[in-house]
């Protein structure tokens, strides 16, 4: 099949990339010009495991391509999926719809044959009904479809998530976007995929579902952290004693920073505001949105109880920027809260993270970069580990404990044992372990 993809950030371009490996033939669209430069000149404009080997080899089969013109882009599509960002809106929290519909406009307008017009950004309910509304009003050729596949995929593991997803949500109105989007999956189908067939709002609601679900996963396990700390319990295994249990399942309960990312705090958002049109109250949801709040905002504090009670003066070091490992995305990542916090408390602040730097510069002001885990060790009082990559699960803790001043190893991540980190002199302060009741 042809297929089109516009938008070519996280999700467009792991996508496009993958169908293309399917066997389809692809054009990838993005209105950002130096991205497909980029991209064109063999340059990979975000950090995702694998994805370059993927996007060559598949631009040397000749299945995929890369273009700013959205016209050219899908001249032959059968299909056009949209994959443009749907941010948080300014003040009030509603998903920006902005980038989709000045999309579809334009496709609208371009297209020559009936399509099927597939979303893939995350929208809420009801956006697939305005979007067949506008290629109406822009003139869309006769018997265009709009459909909803929303995309689960997760950054860091993005590939493997698109070629073996736990399930694929398909959301149509008519037989025929069934039929195409039916034949685009075929591949997974044969390795046995789950698809969930249903109608449109009903997939535009499951995204949102699950994205809250699984935050709330995370706000409940930090908050029995905290009843871990007050009455001397360790998080880890109560997650583990929970986790073991298939009704619960063991993922999404490691207790940290608070969930941040270019997703969760955004559809949580976005959830509570359809809900709020709807007039039907989501307590649970709203809950989960002030506990990851308050977590995130009272993570400075923690540092500020391990250096003696007093930012002041202090030199922090910290371990890890992204939102997660393996991922450059720095999009509401809690390192930026915190470190923001650490600087008004008074703080020197000396960062260090292994690909996401280009992105953390621009948004943390005012802090050292260095070079790596033993540079940002140097002369601080604490160090603070707030992303867990694996090369921060093996560090030479003798080195570090060298080169600091202070003693404070700050682990909100859980990433070390007290035991192994007092055999070196410091001081282990892990979240839910205890140490701070
Ligand atoms: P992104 O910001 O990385 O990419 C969006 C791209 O769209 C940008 O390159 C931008 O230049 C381009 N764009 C915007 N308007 C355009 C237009 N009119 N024509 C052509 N290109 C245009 O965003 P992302 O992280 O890939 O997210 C895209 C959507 O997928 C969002 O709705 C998000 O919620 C959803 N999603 C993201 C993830 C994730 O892990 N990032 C996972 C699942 C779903």
């Amino acid at each position: 099949m042809h297929l089109a993809m516009i938008g070519t950030g996280y999700v467009g371009l792991v996508s496009g990339a993958c169908f293309a490996d399917f066997g389809h033939h692809v054009t990838c669209i993005d209105k950002d010009t130096a991205k497909i430069d980029k991209i064109k000149a063999g340059v990979m404009p975000i950090w995702e495991p694998g994805l370059e080997g993927l996007v060559k080899s598949n631009i040397q089969h000749g299945r995929l391509s890369f273009t700013t013109d959205l016209k050219a882009g899908i001249e032959r599509a059968d299909a056009v999926f949209i994959a443009v960002g749907t941010p948080a809106r300014r003040g009030d929290g509603h998903a920006d719809l902005t980038y989709v519909y000045e999309a579809v406009r334009e496709l609208a307008k371009a297209a020559t044959k009936p399509i099927v017009v597939v979303t893939k950004s995350t929208v809420p309910v009801g956006t697939g009904d305005r979007i067949a509304e506008i290629l109406k009003e822009e003139g869309a050729p006769e018997g265009c479809s709009v459909a909803s596949n929303p995309e689960f995929l997760r950054e860091g593991a993005a590939i493997r998530d698109f070629k073996i997803p736990d399930r694929i949500v398909v959301g149509a109105e008519d037989d025929h976007a069934r039929e195409v989007l039916k034949e685009i999956y075929r591949p997974l189908f044969l390795n046995q995929a789950p698809i969930v067939l249903t109608g449109r709002r009903t997939a535009e609601l499951t995204k949102y579902a699950a994205n809250a679900f699984l935050a709330m996963k995370i706000s409940f396990i930090n908050e029995v952290a905290d009843l871990c700390e007050a009455v001397g319990a360790d998080v880890q295994e109560v997650a583990r004693g929970i986790g073991l249990d298939n009704r619960i399942g063991a993922k999404f309960l490691h207790a940290g920073p608070g969930y941040g990312g270019s997703c969760f705090p955004k559809d949580t958002l976005a959830l509570l505001r359809t809900a709020e049109e709807a007039g039907v109250e989501q307590r649970i949801i709203s809950t989960v949105v002030s506990v990851n709040d308050d977590r995130k905002a009272a993570m400075a504090d923690r540092v500020a109880k391990a250096v003696g009670g007093s930012l002041k003066g202090k030199r922090i070091g910290v371990l890890g920027l992204t939102f997660k490992p393996n991922t450059d995305d720095m999009r509401d990542a809690p390192s930026i809260p915190l470190i923001q916090r650490l600087l008004e408390g008074g703080a020197e602040v000396a960062a260090f993270d292994p690909v996401g730097r280009e992105q953390a510069e621009p948004l943390l002001p005012g802090i050292t970069f260095a070079e790596d885990e033993y540079e940002t060790a140097a002369g601080a009082d604490a160090v603070v580990i707030v992303t867990e990559w694996d090369e921060f699960r093996a560090l030479d803790l003798e080195v570090i404990a060298q080169k600091m001043k202070g003693k404070a190893l700050v682990d909100l991540r859980n990433v070390y044992d007290r035991a192994e980190v007092e055999r070196f002199g410091l001081v282990h302060f892990g979240v839910g372990r205890g140490q701070y009741g």
